[in-house]
């Protein structure tokens, strides 16, 4: 069965375009301990943006409500993605009282891995066994510049550790970025024949306040893969479950781990997205890219009951657009493209 099949429980969550719809990720906060200059704007970066009240965010049971109705719909695989996961408050009891919802035995986290090394073994054993890191560089002070935060030796222990406990497969996220980072993707594509891990690189997308984004900042994954020619033959692997919207290779056949790439630019992979997304305030939202969203919280905070979920579920879904104009909307001067990643979950 491929990343896109139909899940195996529950009648299927399919859209008007045909696609069935089995992923949920839940931005569980808004709040990060990063300031990547790729996802926030200047104002942010000096602590000038109010973040949400906890009351704006949606508690715990009401996310496992929620959660615990889409599966029964056919939601089979939850991605905890943020802001920063793993800075909620007892966010591992509430992902082992995920982990009991019947039906549900795929629970994923993205991370910036900050936190990772001090709770890796507790994530673990509370019911995650797949993990992304994000990671945009090798070196010590670039991510000092990149992030905001001088902590790259932290990050680094993460990974050991997450290796340690045994999280497979490890993705580790590169967001690559022209006269930025691009000097280091050779060293990543090396960390890939060395380490069990999957190094992903993706597509640097005009989203969130960063004004970083630029024509010439983006790289497109073919221009990447190209800066890799001379390292060996780039094997492609048939595409698994695990993958996502990644296009695997090895890079040569003694390579420990795998190289993947994230296209949603130059290949979007828009007729297979099987994704839906819930806000850290709430909103359900069909697409990253288009900013149509369904207030579940409302729906929620007035009294509903479970039919009442699924319907707003249901609705989200009949308003998932066919694709996104990424790359038709760049070619237009002033494009603009809204929605902070902290709050709708990267
Ligand atoms: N704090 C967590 C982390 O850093 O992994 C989860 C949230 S973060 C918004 C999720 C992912 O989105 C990260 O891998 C990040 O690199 C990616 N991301 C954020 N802004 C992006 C952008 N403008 N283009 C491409 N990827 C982006």
């Amino acid at each position: 069965m491929n990343e896109f099949t139909a899940p195996q429980s529950g009648p299927a969550l399919v859209d008007m375009f045909s696609r069935t719809i089995s992923y949920l990720r839940l931005s569980l906060t808004d709040r990060c301990n990063l300031k990547c200059m790729y996802c926030v704007s200047e104002d942010e970066r000096e602590g000038c943006v109010a973040k949400l009240g906890q009351d704006e965010l949606l508690t715990y049971e009401e996310l496992l409500r929620v959660v615990r109705v889409a599966v029964e719909m056919g939601i089979s695989k939850l991605r905890l993605t943020g802001g920063e996961p793993l800075v909620r408050k007892n966010v591992l009891g509430f992902i082992a009282r995920l982990a009991a919802i019947p039906g549900l035995d795929d629970i994923r986290i993205t991370t910036n891995g900050v936190l990772l090394a001090g709770c890796a073994q507790d994530l673990y054993d509370s019911g995650v066994k797949k993990i992304n890191i994000s990671l945009d560089t090798l070196h010590r002070e670039r991510f000092a510049r990149i992030t905001g935060v001088d902590c790259f030796d932290r990050v680094w222990q993460g990974i050991e550790k997450a290796l340690q406990v045994g999280f497979a497969p490890i993705k580790l996220n590169m967001v690559v970025m022209r006269d930025i980072n691009d000097d280091e993707l050779v060293d990543f594509a090396r960390l890939s024949q060395k380490m069990p891990l999957q190094v992903r690189f993706i597509e640097f997308m005009p989203i969130g306040d960063s004004s970083r984004w630029n024509t010439s900042t983006y790289m497109s994954s073919d221009e990447i893969m190209a800066r890799f020619r001379d390292m060996g033959e780039l094997i492609p692997l048939e595409r698994r479950q695990a993958d996502g919207p990644a296009r695997v290779f090895r890079l040569g056949e003694d390579a420990v781990g795998t190289l993947g790439f994230i296209s949603p630019i130059s290949h979007h992979f828009c007729d297979k997205c099987n994704r839906l997304r819930l806000t850290s305030e709430g909103r359900l939202r069909a697409c990253l890219l288009h900013d149509r969203e369904t207030d579940l919280k409302a729906v929620l905070r007035g009294g509903c009951n479970d039919a009442d979920i699924r319907a707003t579920l249901l609705e989200a879904i009949a308003n998932k657009p066919k694709g996104h104009q990424m790359a038709e909307r760049l070619r237009e001067e002033g494009a603009d493209c809204h929605g902070r990643m902290s709050r709708i979950g990267g």
